[in-house]
């Protein structure tokens, strides 16, 4: 099969709170190669469950992750310092976006998501590729002692600013659990909090981006 294309990312500050449904819509139409496609979005709670985006369904569900493998469709989440990430195939046309903060990291979000891409595609974890978009990093998750629990002491930084998280390296250990190769991961070191143009829920804003996947329409995409 030939190699399919993605296209996805995450919006900044600039293009306004995609939580607005008039916004997204707004957003979503003027990106090129995006209009005419429609967004999905989740009534996210820092869970577990994760559903397949498929055409005709516009009832909005409550879980943190897509899977996805149709043209037509971009299935988002919404994120601000929660981690955006995604997962894609260099093989076939299958790809998810999930919302994992650290109430997700510690109910091992990435791995689950990682192996549920597998599980319902059947498509094999060396073809996957993950990437963890900007997130609170670990200069700015200030975290108290009793997350400590949730998650491996190598998790976390501690020194005079007090105990840090670092979920980059939680979400990398994940992926590697779930079959991913080292090589076949991104982690992005934008920290939403500390550097501009992102929104920042630890700064107070309520306004949510959106971290969103497709498939680019074209020859490369077999229906
Ligand atoms: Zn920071």
């Amino acid at each position: 099969m030939a190699e399919c294309g993605f296209f996805g990312g995450l919006t900044k500050r600039s293009m306004g709170n995609l939580k607005d449904l008039q916004v997204r819509k707004r957003v979503f139409s003027e990106i090129p190669g995006l209009s005419g496609k429609i967004p999905r979005v989740l009534s996210q709670v820092h869970g577990t469950k994760i559903f397949e985006a498929e055409k005709g369904g516009e009832k909005i569900l409550e879980g943190d992750g897509w899977v996805c493998r149709q043209e037509g469709i971009i299935p988002i989440v919404l994120v601000a310092d929660c981690v955006p990430l995604f997962i894609w195939s260099r093989k076939n046309p299958v790809f998810g976006v999930f919302h994992a903060g650290w109430r997700g990291m510690a109910k091992s979000f990435a791995y689950i998501a990682a192996t549920e891409i597998q599980r319902v595609f059947n498509v094999k974890a060396g073809e996957l590729l993950a990437s963890a978009g900007p997130h609170i990093g670990s200069c700015c998750c200030e975290v108290g002692p009793e997350i400590k629990e949730f998650f491996p002491s190598e998790d976390f930084i501690e020194d005079k600013k007090g105990l840090r998280l670092d979920l980059n390296l939680e979400a990398k250990n994940q992926l590697l659990r779930a079959g991913l190769s080292e090589n076949s991961i991104y982690l992005s070191s934008e920290c939403t909090v500390c550097s501009p143009g992102y929104f920042s829920n630890r700064q107070g804003d309520s306004e949510r981006m959106a971290a969103f996947i497709t498939l680019k329409e074209g020859p490369l995409c077999p229906k």
